[in-house]
Formats: structure tokens, C-alpha cells, sequence
């Protein structure tokens, strides 16, 4: 029997740093590397391990600086030489540990997750405005990336809101409907949802951090094995390596932490209401609408609906649409100190908001809080008194259009916000600033 030739093996080379070309970027050649051959050194610069690395060039690839590059022997040089004049014929020697690295939620390829998909939540066949916000996002992202921007709704009539998501950026939707849908609950939603990834692979999945979103999300992330950035303020797209930057505050909000899901998919962060502008929409435009079914039936479900109670928490106030805010800290003293600020705030045509620990001391409800754990607001006016600035209250407010801060502490943080900043007595301030108005004859314009 004639023997076959031995197929040589393309030669795969290690991996290696370029002298000072590394800009410590925060190790993502480390994150990368499938077997662990990359340390980090004290500069924060790489050192391979030739013994373990097994030339799969994801740490060259995954480099934002081009600090990385492969070598050979030169014996395997002389080796690619030889195949070469042979015409490449050889098959380049397969990674060991690339087939074992687990990729991808429940595909072992990520590659062939593509897209980037919004969620839309809806109540009642009226969606959540960060549903549209999300969608003005992922516009920007699935241009950044040269894919489609999907929305995804699930719920009982609701293939008005596919439409609507068109409008609103979207160049396809999917729309599942059954009456089992109809409202929220963990068990369905998950169900459907996770059927629609599975099937079409979005690469990108982004939901609303509301009390919905934040259920759905973690049981989706959990169910598909994949990671989920939650109450992020930021995304982009790294170019280069095509992956998701989930920026959030971490650490009690001392520091902003940018997080990748490197090798799972699809990559899920979930955003607050507010935090992104809703994009205009666009009458006219339109997309591809896909209906799902959906298979399951009520007996299928174990939690069942009774009643619903609609809750009346924050109905009266809504801090986000208000164009003023007259907001208060610690420094008022007391529920009846928030008088005067609203004195002010009917003058002016403003709504009363506060810090956290105006809320702590329960001088406002939980609906006025501005701030990580509050609303994210974002004013044409926003005047602070007593307010200090901590880095949880300013994430929620800092993009107001103008800030006023009274504080009788000339050092405190909220001044490097503010484009107004007055140090002084706010029980003084406050007076003679309503005084005046009122002597002015000042009228609200609309
Ligand atoms: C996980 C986490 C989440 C958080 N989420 C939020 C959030 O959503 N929103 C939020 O606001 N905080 C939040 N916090 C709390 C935050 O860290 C601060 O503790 C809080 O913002 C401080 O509130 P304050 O500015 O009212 O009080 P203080 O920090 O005590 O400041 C009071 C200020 O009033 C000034 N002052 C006192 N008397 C007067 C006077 N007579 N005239 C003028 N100025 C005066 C003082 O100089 C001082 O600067 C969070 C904290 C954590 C850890």
C-alpha cells in the first residue's frame, strides 16, 4: 500500500514583547492568552512563558498598542522558508488549547455570534423610554462594529412596539407574542428570550437596569453562561478587538471600571433609565419584522398572576422630566428646612430633589433621590444646597446643563461641577435669593 507524505507542520511561533512599545493598558494580553502563559511584571508590562504559549496570537491580536509580536527559531524560520517555495501547503499545527477553551454562552464559536439586540420592555404595550435610549446606543455600536441593530419584544399584542423600535433606530425586530406573555415573569420571559438568542446569536444583548431588566438580565446571563456588566454609564466598541467596553462605577463609585466578556457570548450589560439621550425618532423608517412563536403554555409556567397592584411610589414626582431641580443635602438639617427650597422651586418653575442622605434622614421619598442609587437626571438647571459631592451623588447629575452650588465649605467636590459654585450659609442664601426674585416680579417662562 502506498504510504502517504507526512504533512509538515507550519511552525506557530511565540508570542513576544516589543521593547517599550507596552502602554500598560491593564493586562488584556494576560485576559487573553487561552493557557495561562502571560505574567504580569511589576511595570505592568508582559513576560511569556515560551514553555506554555502555544502561538495562538490572541495576546498579538488582543494588544491595543501592537506591542506583541510573534517569533520563530531559526530553524522554524528556515522551516516557513521551505514551505513557502513549496507553495504553503502545510497545515498550520492546531492550538491545543484553543478547542478546549470554552466560548460563546452555548455555541463553542464566537464568531458566529452577530448584531447588536435591544431589549423592549413594556407594561401593558407601552415600552419603557430606556428601552428607545438603549436603541439610540446600540445604533452607535452596530455601526461601530458593521452589523445590524435589533430589537427584541416579548409580551401580548406588541408588535406595534417592533415598529415602533424602526423608528427609533432598529434595523430588524422580533416580535414573540402569546397571552402567556402578557405580563412580566421570570420563568416565561427567560424562556423566550433565551429561545431568540440561541437561535440567532446576537453577539451584543443590552436591556434597561429597571426592576424588570435587572431580573431578566441576570436569569438570561446565568441560563446562557455568559457575563453581564450591570447599571453600566458607558459603551463603546473596541475597535480592534471587536469586543464590548461595559464601563460602571465599582467600588462604591471611587472608581470607574471597564469590563470585557471576552470569551462569552452573547456580551450582556444592562444601563439605567436616563443615563443614555433618547434618539430622535424617525418617522417613516422601517425594518424587517420577524414573528417568533412562542411555544409554552400556561400550565407550563409555575407563578401565576393574581392581581396586579400598580405601586403609587413616585407617581406625583418625576425628577427626570423636571427642566429645574432644587436640590438638598445633609447640610438643610432638616424636613422643614426643605421648605424653603421649595419656596424656591414654585418660584422658579423647579421640583425638589435631594441627596441620599436627604432621603436617608427622610426629608424626600426614595423618587427624588438623585444619584447612583437614585434617578439620573439631567436638567437645564440644577441648583445644589448643602449638597458636598460625593462621587455617587455627581454621576447622577453632573450632565445637568447648568449647576448652581451653595456651600459653605469652599472645598467641597461639588464645586468642580458646578458652573456657579457660592460659598456661603445656604439658610442665608436661600432667603435672600427668594427675596429677590420675588422683589424682581420675575415671571416663569415656558
Ligand atoms: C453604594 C453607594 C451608593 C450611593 N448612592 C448615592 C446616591 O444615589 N445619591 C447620593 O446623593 N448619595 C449616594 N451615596 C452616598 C454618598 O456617598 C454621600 O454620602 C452622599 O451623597 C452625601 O450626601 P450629602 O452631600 O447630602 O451630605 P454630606 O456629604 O454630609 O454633605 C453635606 C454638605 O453640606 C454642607 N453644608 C452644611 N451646612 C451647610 C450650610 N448651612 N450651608 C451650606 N452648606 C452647608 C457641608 O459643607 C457639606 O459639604 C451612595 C453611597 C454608596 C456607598
Amino acid at each position: 500500500m502506498e504510504q502517504k507524505p507526512k504533512k509538515i507542520k507550519k511552525p506557530r511561533g511565540k508570542a513576544r514583547l516589543i521593547e517599550g512599545k507596552c502602554i500598560a493598558c491593564g493586562a488584556r494580553c494576560q485576559m487573553s492568552c487561552p493557557v495561562d502563559a502571560i505574567e504580569m511584571n511589576a511595570k505592568e508590562e508582559p513576560v511569556v512563558d515560551t514553555a506554555k504559549c502555544i502561538g495562538c496570537t490572541k495576546c498579538v491580536k488582543a494588544c491595543p498598542a501592537d506591542a506583541l509580536e510573534m517569533f520563530f527559531t531559526p530553524e522554524e524560520q528556515a522551516l516557513l522558508k521551505e514551505l513557502e517555495s513549496q507553495g504553503a501547503a502545510a497545515e498550520p499545527d492546531e492550538p491545543e488549547a484553543e478547542s478546549k477553551q470554552p466560548a460563546g454562552g452555548s455555541e463553542s464559536n464566537i464568531a458566529l455570534w452577530k448584531g447588536v439586540w435591544v431589549f423592549i420592555e413594556q407594561f401593558e404595550g407601552h415600552a419603557h423610554d430606556v428601552s428607545w435610549e438603549l436603541l439610540g446606543k446600540g445604533r452607535v455600536l452596530a455601526d461601530d462594529l458593521g452589523v445590524e441593530l435589533a430589537a427584541f419584544v416579548l409580551g401580548d399584542n406588541v408588535r406595534h412596539l417592533a415598529q415602533e423600535a424602526f423608528g427609533y433606530g432598529a434595523d430588524k425586530a422580533y416580535s414573540m407574542e402569546s397571552p402567556v406573555l402578557k405580563h412580566y415573569r421570570t420563568e416565561s420571559y427567560l424562556r423566550g428570550t433565551v429561545e431568540l438568542v440561541n437561535k440567532y446569536k446576537p453577539e451584543i444583548l443590552l436591556m434597561g437596569a429597571t426592576g424588570l431588566g435587572r431580573d431578566l438580565a441576570g436569569a438570561v446571563a446565568t441560563d446562557l453562561k455568559t457575563g453581564l456588566t450591570a447599571d453600566c454609564t458607558q459603551l463603546d466598541i473596541d475597535k480592534k478587538m471587536r469586543i464590548l467596553e461595559q464601563t460602571r462605577p465599582a467600588f462604591g463609585g471611587n472608581i470607574m471600571a471597564t469590563i470585557l466578556t471576552e470569551t462569552r457570548r452573547p456580551q450582556m450589560a444592562s444601563v439605567r433609565p436616563h443615563v443614555m439621550p433618547k434618539p430622535l425618532f424617525q418617522q417613516g423608517r422601517t425594518g424587517v419584522l420577524i414573528e417568533e412563536p412562542f411555544a409554552l403554555q400556561e400550565d407550563d409556567i409555575a407563578a401565576k398572576i393574581i392581581e396586579i397592584i400598580k405601586s403609587s411610589e413616585g407617581k406625583s414626582v418625576n425628577i427626570n422630566a423636571a427642566k429645574i431641580l432644587v436640590s438638598g443635602g445633609r447640610g438643610m438639617l432638616s424636613k422643614e428646612n426643605f421648605a424653603k427650597l421649595q419656596e424656591l422651586a414654585d418660584l422658579i418653575g423647579g421640583v425638589v430633589s435631594g441627596s441620599r442622605c436627604a432621603f436617608d434622614e427622610g426629608w424626600i421619598e426614595h423618587a427624588r433621590q438623585v444619584g447612583q442609587t437614585g434617578k439620573t437626571v439631567h436638567p437645564k438647571l440644577y441648583i445644589a444646597c448643602a449638597i458636598s459631592g460625593a462621587i455617587q451623588h455627581l454621576v447622577g447629575m453632573q450632565d445637568s446643563e447648568y449647576i448652581i452650588a451653595i456651600n459653605k465649605d469652599k472645598n467641597a467636590p461639588i464645586f468642580e461641577v458646578a458652573h456657579l459654585g457660592i460659598v456661603g450659609d445656604v439658610f442665608e442664601i436661600i432667603p435672600d435669593l427668594i427675596e429677590k426674585i420675588k422683589q424682581s416680579g420675575a415671571k416663569i417662562v415656558e
